[in-house]
């Protein structure tokens, strides 16, 4: 039986972090019930097309992000790496060095949805449980998965919190969220457009963003 108290682990692209991620990261600590929440900026992720600013830039904004929050810390791992960065790898990594604490994977319900799709997917769940939040737009009932991945999390499903301490992975654990639909490719369109992206995301952010001229067309 772990003893340790789950870790959260939220990986991302972050191009801008949001304060959709943030509120992601503070309800998963509150309704799960974890110590602590690290992030993982990806440096290149495989997923998707190559993110808008450098993996330095993204770092330190997740860095200044999180800042005054002492239960959210930062791994950079991945943005040290040219190598793209597979969620499977990393928690290898993580689970090497932490026995049989339970990890707990977080994302939206968009990146669950394809979940599938992901290197070497189906060796996540021995790895870690996974902590989906609702997200405007994105259906989660059984019958909107797709057939391979409703297959896999059959027996894993639930609501439930207190199974993400009774095994160091292997669960799925759903949990509602304040919907916030805030995403950075709304962000990045309004920064080129030259609108305003305040209250949007962190006042440090905006003022990174802007001292560092990023995402301006
Ligand atoms: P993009 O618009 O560029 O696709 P994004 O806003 O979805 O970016 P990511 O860095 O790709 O941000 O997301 C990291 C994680 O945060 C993912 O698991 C994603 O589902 C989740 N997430 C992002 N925004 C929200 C939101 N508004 N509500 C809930 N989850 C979110």
């Amino acid at each position: 039986m772990p003893e340790a108290s789950p870790l959260g682990l939220l990986g991302g692209t972050f191009d801008p972090v949001h304060h959709g991620h943030l509120r992601l990261a503070e309800e998963a600590r509150e309704a799960l019930d974890l110590a602590e929440v690290r992030w993982l900026p990806a440096g290149r992720p495989p997923h998707r097309e190559a993110p808008r600013v450098s993996a330095a830039h993204r770092l330190e904004m997740v860095r200044r992000a999180v800042a005054d929050n002492p239960a959210f810390t930062v791994d950079d791992a991945e943005t040290r790496v040219e190598a793209p960065s597979y969620s499977v790898t990393t928690l290898e990594r993580l689970r090497a060095g932490m026995g049989g604490r339970p990890l707990v994977l977080l994302m939206g319900a968009d990146a669950f949805l394809g979940l599938a799709t992901w290197h070497r997917w189906r060796e996540l769940f021995s790895l870690a449980h996974i902590g989906v939040a609702a997200r405007p737009g994105f259906e989660l009932s059984p019958e909107a998965l797709p057939a391979e991945l409703a297959g896999a999390c059959a027996d894993r499903l639930g609501a439930d919190p207190c199974v993400l301490r009774a095994a160091p992975a292997g669960r799925v654990v759903q949990f509602a969220m304040t919907p916030l639909a805030i995403s950075a490719s709304l962000l990045r369109a309004r920064l080129a457009a030259g609108l305003s992206a305040r209250y949007l995301l962190p006042d440090p952010v905006r003022e990174y963003i802007d001292r560092q001229q990023l995402y301006r067309d």
